[in-house]
């Protein structure tokens, strides 16, 4: 049985902590190279770093590195910053790169891991939307594999191989519907970071918790779908599935459609990603619980529609998705500022989604050309949001 060097970006996230709970049920079969974090929680990273052993830790500055200094066991290489990370991540010791980053700040280090010739697994899926188009180019020129983690993408995934691409019909990615789907709207401009980052059914990062609750999340992860399984915007729907126990559904021409579930815990969709196209057994005690059980205590499972005019998110993702050029680079970019100026205190809730239209609306004013080429095409694009974003933000308080 052969190991696979494993470099977790995002480690003391709740994505990487979930990916190193596989690792640890997993010892002969991954081993943990390189533990990269921004280096808010030096303690965690630190016992991270005893634990795994890994070559390399690598955090954002040279401060952060201060912070974590004489804590690292010995014969683990400490360096920091941006260009640290691609260092890491492109040296083609790596087989496969996991990135849990939040946001587009992810897009050069998957970029990096693709071109190395590395197989990606995917939570970040900001990369995606950012420059899907980009990154599949990338993976193909390298013969390297990006594997979703995102749990629907993952469903999908897993789904697909019941049949051929040709034989495929519809999506169908399911949402939980957030915290604030049953919430009176009225009460919303005063929904307070707590109020939002509070998930029915997920123990999320704030940032993705957040795009839950405006359900921009699922907005995103219609693009990601797109790029992921190159299947048009116009055939993906979404549904809300309070329970979150399905986890996406394909649907082929004949009619019959493979659903996925398993129970809501991030581990199933990350060892899937680390395991395929192997899979390997889930150990006794972690989740184990079996599926009937699991189907009989939600004793039912809902399918409701989205609706549009409380939750406009997912349809102006749609939009900016058949708009293509950099107007997913530039949605992506405006919801990551505007969801920043609200965990700050600056914004309301409600105007998370006004600055992103407002944003997609000034892009669609100006903007020609095609989708972006390059990462750095992306990464303008991505600027030209924030930039856009910050401007439009200024009238609700930002
Ligand atoms: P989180 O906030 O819990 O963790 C983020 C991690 O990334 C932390 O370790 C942080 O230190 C690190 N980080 C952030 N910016 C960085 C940077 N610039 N350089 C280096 N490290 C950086 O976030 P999360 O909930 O784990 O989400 C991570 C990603 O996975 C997001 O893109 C999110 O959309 C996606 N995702 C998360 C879940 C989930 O269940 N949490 C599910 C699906 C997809
Ligand atoms: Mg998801």
């Amino acid at each position: 049985m052969s190991q696979r060097s494993v470099a977790v970006l995002g480690a003391t996230g709740s994505v990487g902590e979930a990916t190193l709970a596989v690792a640890r049920n997993h010892p002969d079969r991954l081993r943990v190279s390189v533990l990269a974090a921004q280096g808010t929680r030096p303690a965690r990273l630190a016992e991270l770093a005893r634990e795994f052993r890994p070559d390399r830790v690598i955090v954002a500055s040279a401060d952060r590195a201060a912070a974590l200094g004489g804590e690292l066991p010995d014969g683990v290489r400490l360096t920091c910053g941006d260009q640290a990370l691609l260092d890491a991540v492109g040296t083609g010791d790596i087989d496969l790169v996991v990135t849990a980053i939040v946001g587009a700040a992810g897009l050069q280090p998957a970029a990096a891991a693709l071109a190395a010739g590395a197989d990606l697994a995917l939570a970040n899926k900001e990369a995606m939307v950012a420059a899907g188009p980009v990154l599949r180019r990338l993976a193909a020129a390298s013969g390297s594999s990006i594997l979703p983690i995102d749990s629907e993408h993952a469903a999908i995934h897993q789904a697909l191989r019941a049949g051929r691409p040709e034989e495929v019909r519809r999506l169908v990615l399911t949402a939980s519907g957030g915290p604030f789907l049953d919430r009176d709207p009225a009460t919303l401009e005063t929904a307070t970071p707590a109020e939002a980052t509070a998930h029915p059914t997920w123990n999320m990062g704030a940032k993705i918790s957040v795009d839950s609750a405006t359900l921009m999340n699922k907005g995103l992860e219609l693009i990601e779908a797109s790029y992921l399984f190159d299947v048009a915007g116009s055939r993906i729907d979404i549904v809300i599935h309070p329970q979150s126990l399905v986890h996406s559904i394909v649907e082929f021409r004949c009619g019959n459609g493979i659903a996925q579930i398993s129970a809501n815990d991030m581990q199933y969709p990350i060892q899937y990603a680390l395991s395929y196209p192997e899979r390997w057994s889930r150990p006794a005690g972690s989740a184990s619980t079996h599926l009937t059980e699991l189907l009989q205590a939600a004793s039912r499972l809902e399918f409701r529609q989205v609706d549009r005019g409380l939750f406009p998110a997912p349809s102006l993702a749609r939009a900016a998705l058949a708009r293509g050029g950099g107007a997913p680079a530039a949605l992506n970019a405006a919801n990551e500022i505007a969801v920043d100026a609200f965990l700050s205190g600056g914004v309301p809730f409600t105007a998370i989604v006004p600055v992103v239209a407002g944003v997609l609306e000034r892009h669609d004013r100006q903007a020609g050309g095609g989708d972006p080429e390059t990462v750095d095409e992306a990464l303008a694009w991505d600027s030209w949001g924030r930039s856009h974003a910050r401007e439009v933000l200024a009238p609700f308080g930002g």
